[in-house]
């Protein structure tokens, strides 16, 4: 998709922190993280939200989910993980391309929830 801000993210024309790539998803830091670590994981193919995800696009999706907390345990080593997804500018999406957040949580020492 022309104007989506992750499209551009995938295709490099906006530069991004990488964590994991392979054919059919990217991962990379968010720009305004929630906590030291925040890692958002997106389809490469331009899905809004989760209802336009096929089974094959969302499998393709949580079988690296393992494989990135890995890698954010082993690289920040947080006391626990939130995986968020939101759907809707009601439910908070303000980007417009299917993501999965990746939080890691530090006890009481990361400000939020
Ligand atoms: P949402 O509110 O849609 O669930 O989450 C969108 C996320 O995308 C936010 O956490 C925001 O910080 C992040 N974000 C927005 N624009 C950019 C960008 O250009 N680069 C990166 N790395 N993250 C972005
Ligand atoms: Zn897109």
């Amino acid at each position: 998709m022309t104007n989506c801000i992750f499209c551009k993210i995938i295709s490099g024309e906006i530069p991004s922190v990488k964590i994991y790539e392979d054919e059919h998803v990217f991962a990379f830091m968010d720009i305004m993280p929630l906590s030291k670590g925040h890692t958002l994981l997106i389809p490469k193919t331009h899905r809004e939200s989760v209802y336009d995800l096929t089974p094959d696009e969302a499998g393709n999706l949580f079988s690296v989910a393992p494989k990135i907390a890995a890698a954010i345990k082993e690289t920040f080593n947080p006391e626990g993980l939130n995986l968020l997804n939101n759907n809707g500018a009601k439910a908070g999406q303000s980007v417009f391309h299917f993501h999965l957040h990746f939080i890691p949580r530090y006890g009481e020492t990361d400000g939020f929830g």
